[in-house]
């Protein structure tokens, strides 16, 4: 039986370290500027970094995606394409790609070279995936975070592409690249400059014994002393509707399918994906060791397979929101 990949994020070189060193297949990660959808302050890798990282995973028999998901800008693209060369040049096992215009670069350019298509290209059934394997060549597609587990089982069945899932992390719910609420309140857009919530825009602030987060001036939610704050994003937010206060689109939670691992691989992934480039070196560690343990532990005995208390203690630990959820693999609703 050929074991489902482990791949984790690297939002900076301790980050891929911890990762490779916890049992990652591969990891994933982008260049520090505008061409990836995690542009975070004092995040990702220079040139430099990514040629070690690359060397790195390689040396300890792991793989090395390089990230490239977001969209050129009309008036010079040039970053973009530049990123496209110096991957290539480092050895990048793949490239992460989104956008058309990318996708024909780096399969003219490099035809030897991996393809896989971005969630941030939300495409999420077979027609669209047998497009892009037809026109790009791409070898994996990112499914969204919006399918059930027999929508995956589905398509398994209708393409050759292979398909990663989203395992563990934060959930994106809006179907990906798509999204600009955060747009609307910082100007910026997570599909274009890559940002979603920049630190730029985001203001702690304590008011009359509570602390309020805000995102480009816009109240996102207030909380009683000593109640754990959530980064402000739009999505998680605390709004009025229908005479309440509440999360009216999604709670802080993170995904977790380690209940339905069994389903999930059932189905016909080849790549579970861990979320989180913009988290802690020690998350990405955590996170990627207890994901492989449960892999391992699955493949040993497939029939025995129980999920353990200790790995959901930690996992809960590591969730925003400190609770988890399976997301659409179990919701009706999409
Ligand atoms: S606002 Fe929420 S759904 Fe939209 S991009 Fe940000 S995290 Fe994703």
């Amino acid at each position: 039986m050929d074991k489902v990949e482990v791949l984790s994020p690297a939002g900076n070189l301790p980050s891929l370290k911890a990762a490779v060193d916890n049992g990652a297949d591969a990891v994933y990660f982008g260049f520090r500027n505008e061409t990836n959808a995690r542009n975070f302050e004092g995040l990702n890798f220079s040139e430099k970094e990514a040629r070690q990282g690359i060397e790195y995973a390689h040396k300890k028999g792991s793989m090395a995606n390089i990230t490239l998901n977001t969209n050129p800008r009309a008036d010079d693209p040039s970053a973009w394409y530049r990123t496209v060369d110096v991957a290539a040049e480092f050895g990048a096992d793949a490239l992460i790609l989104s956008n058309l215009s990318l996708l024909k670069y780096a399969r003219e350019r490099y035809p030897k070279l991996p393809l896989h298509l971005s969630v941030q290209a939300s495409v999420s059934n077979y027609e669209a995936i047998n497009f892009y394997q037809r026109h790009f060549g791409i070898t994996r597609v990112i499914l969204p975070r919006v399918l059930t587990v027999e929508d995956i089982r589905l398509l398994s069945e209708k393409t050759s592409v292979e398909l990663e899932v989203f395992a563990f992390g934060g959930l994106c719910v809006m179907t990906e690249g798509r999204c600009f609420l955060s747009s609307y309140v910082t100007g910026v857009s997570p599909n274009i400059q890559g940002v979603c919530s920049p630190a730029k825009s985001v203001r702690f602030e304590h008011q009359g014994g509570q602390l309020q987060t805000r995102l480009g001036g816009v109240l996102i939610a207030q909380y009683e002393k000593g109640e754990q704050a959530a980064y402000p994003t739009i999505c998680k937010g605390c709004f009025e509707a229908n005479d309440q206060v509440y999360h009216v689109m999604e709670e802080p939670s993170s995904l977790n399918i380690l209940e339905m691992l069994p389903e999930v691989l059932d189905a016909g992934v080849t790549c579970l994906k861990i979320e989180g480039r913009q988290r802690t070196k020690s998350y990405v560690g955590t996170v990627t060791k207890v994901i492989r343990q449960a892999v391992d532990a699955y493949y040993k005995n497939p029939d025995q397979f129980r999920v353990k208390g200790a790995w959901q203690k930690v996992l809960n630990a590591a969730s925003e929101g400190s609770s988890h959820t399976l997301g659409t693999y179990e919701e009706s609703w999409q």
